[in-house]
């Protein structure tokens, strides 16, 4: 039974697993399931916020708390030769999961412009 959850909001509530490497009150960051790059990491809101272009006034702080979390991970994970920063919004974007997240990839080179 999904009960309408997205999979996402099913990790953030425990009920299926994921790697872990960061949780604090706002957010959660895990390893993608399908990485595209040595390091591919999704950081989440634990607020339940569809995609950016639903984003509120009031979650200011919260947007950067979670640029805060992804600037100590990226260091924290060895990215010292830079990475790049993907939040996929809405079917043009390529957003396939209905819960705001950042792609935080690395430790290769990554090609511009994307597909
Ligand atoms: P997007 O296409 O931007 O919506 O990205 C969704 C991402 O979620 C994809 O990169 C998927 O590989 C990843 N993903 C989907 N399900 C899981 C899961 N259970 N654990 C970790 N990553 C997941």
């Amino acid at each position: 039974m999904s009960d309408g959850k997205t999979i996402f909001k099913r990790i953030i509530d425990g009920e299926i697993p994921a790697e872990i490497i960061h949780e604090d009150e706002d957010c959660l960051a895990f390893k993608d399931v399908n990485p595209q790059a040595p390091v591919h990491v999704l950081i989440i809101p634990k607020k339940e916020i569809p995609s950016l272009a639903q984003l509120e006034e009031s979650d200011a702080a919260l947007m950067g708390h979670m640029l805060l979390v992804i600037r100590d991970l990226a260091r924290d994970l060895g990215l010292e030769n830079g990475y790049r920063l993907v939040a996929n919004t809405g079917p043009d974007g390529g957003q396939t999961v209905g819960h705001l997240h950042f792609h935080l990839l690395g430790q290769r080179p990554l090609s511009w412009p994307p597909g």
